[in-house]
């Protein structure tokens, strides 16, 4: 029998989504595993993992397609721009997954880009069903919808207890970027 990878989100309002997806990539990558992170919405801000990713060649592959934050902050990209980085995010997503050159895949943010209507529901549970058996697929972002609820295997909130921006200390470098 074939080893059935899983679909895995990590969501909710605390800190740890993307921390958790790159923390199973570590471990993942110590077995030469190959992993691949695509990253929607974020963009344009620099982060360790940007760099991770020369180091830990070529079992990382980080691929930013975002254009940073959407309607907030320093946000000065019309929607039609976030709009088409998305479908631009998907249309890599669907060449990864079916490329078959990866073990998992890390889907940074989607969640959030399907709640923001950047991309469509269904193209994202269409994408999950087609995937190769033995792949992983790891999706992060503040928001879960019920479809993609019904089809994961592993599901964990992350729940904000305490977070230091409420006394606020800024996000730290090799902690929060
Ligand atoms: P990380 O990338 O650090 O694992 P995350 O993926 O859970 O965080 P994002 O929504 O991607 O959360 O937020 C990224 C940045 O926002 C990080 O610098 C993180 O520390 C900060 N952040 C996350 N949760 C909160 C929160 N509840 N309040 C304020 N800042 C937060
Ligand atoms: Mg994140």
């Amino acid at each position: 029998m074939t080893d059935s990878g899983l679909i895995i989100v990590y969501y909710g309002n605390g800190k740890g989504k993307t921390t958790a997806a790159l923390g199973i990539a570590l471990r993942a990558i110590g077995y030469d595993h190959n992993v691949c992170m695509i990253q929607f919405i974020k963009g344009e801000w620099d982060y360790g993992e940007l760099y991770s990713s020369n180091k830990l060649k070529p079992n990382f592959e980080l691929i930013v397609t975002g254009k940073g934050f959407v309607g907030i902050i320093d946000d000065d990209h019309p929607i039609d721009e976030h709009i088409q980085s998305s479908k631009n995010a998907i249309k890599i997503a669907k060449e990864k997954i079916s490329s078959n050159k990866y073990n998992t895949i890390i889907l940074d943010e989607i969640n959030y880009a399907i709640k923001l209507n950047l991309i469509a529901e269904n193209e994202v549970i269409g994408m999950l069903e087609s995937k190769p058996t033995e792949l992983n697929i790891i999706m992060t972002g503040n928001y879960l919808s019920k479809k993609i609820l019904d089809l994961a295997d592993l599901v964990t909130e992350m729940k904000e207890v305490k977070h230091p921006y409420k006394k606020g200390i800024r996000a730290k470098k090799g902690i929060d970027f």
